[in-house]
């Protein structure tokens, strides 16, 4: 187990030490657990950060966000729910509007195809309405289990574990698993965890690849859970030079969603720029 403490006598900030990988099923659960733990007093606010008024409109939101930001998508979504409120609506509209409206998410065109494909299939096999069930919802064109699973934690209040790659990556680095492939990392972590747990877990963990253990520069000499970390010196260990890696919030408040409902844990965030 690793220790952080001040050495005797030294002046600075307090010595990490590296913990040590787990060793058994045991020592991984409690290690795991514990993380877990350490994340919700870090994050109490952690929480899907795009922003949706219902299913369809997470569905949609979560398809959109491949390759760029929550913040992004919320900035172009309002005008596209404005106009495009149902399945209906959308599964009819003309495409070349669709990407005009959808642009500066990225990958507009191959977007449009994806989002329109899914509203047609709605409006065709659903009765317009979203599937509350993994098995259906993966048959949705271009939604896999990572999409699903969002979309049943966050609209359906169905636990899930979402592996997206900030999930993937910090799981590793914690030692919970070395397995790449999303699928065994879900079932992995879904042994560890009570099903209760999953949806939280899985917006901690994103939020803390997101804000400081990035993929390529993790912040660890401002990481709360360095002592935790048997990855810890994989990045940055300096606390000044860690502190500039940082990302906080940019948008809304306290993550990037421009419209949180009143009820959300962020409501009762630090504000803006604490994580
Ligand atoms: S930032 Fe560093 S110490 Fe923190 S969880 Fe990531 S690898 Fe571990």
């Amino acid at each position: 187990m690793a220790k952080s403490d001040k050495e005797p006598g030294a002046a600075g900030p307090p010595v990490i030490r590296k913990a040590k990988p787990p060793q058994t099923r045991t020592g991984l659960v409690r290690q795991a657990r514990k993380i877990n733990r350490a994340l919700a007093e870090v994050y109490p606010y952690a929480h899907p950060e795009l922003d949706f008024e219902n299913p369809f409109e997470l569905l949609v939101a979560t398809v959109l966000s491949a390759q760029t930001t929550d913040l992004r998508v919320n900035q172009t979504t309002p005008a596209l729910f404005a106009k495009y409120p149902t399945p209906e609506d959308l599964a009819a509209a003309n495409p070349e509007e669709v990407e005009e409206l959808i642009r500066p998410t990225g990958f507009f065109r191959a977007k449009t195809k994806s989002i329109m494909g899914l509203a047609r299939a709605l409006r065709d096999e659903h009765g317009g309405e979203v599937p509350g069930r993994l098995e259906d919802l993966v048959k949705l064109p271009g939604v896999g289990r990572k999409t699903a699973n969002v979309v049943l934690g966050n609209a359906f209040g169905v636990p899930g574990i979402t592996v997206d790659t900030h999930f993937g990556r910090l799981v590793r680095r914690w030692k919970w698993t070395d397995e790449e492939d999303p699928e065994k990392v879900e079932a992995l972590i879904c042994d560890i965890f009570p099903k209760s747990d999953w949806t939280m877990l899985s917006h901690r963990i994103i939020f803390h690849g997101r804000r400081i253990c990035h993929a390529r520069k993790p912040a660890c000499g401002a990481c709360p859970i360095a002592a935790l970390c048997p990855s810890y010196g994989e990045g940055e260990i300096d606390p000044e030079k860690a502190k500039k890696l940082l990302k906080y919030e940019k948008g809304g408040f306290p993550g990037q969603r421009l419209k949180p409902p009143p009820d959300y844990p962020g409501m009762a965030a630090p504000p803006m720029g604490a994580v």
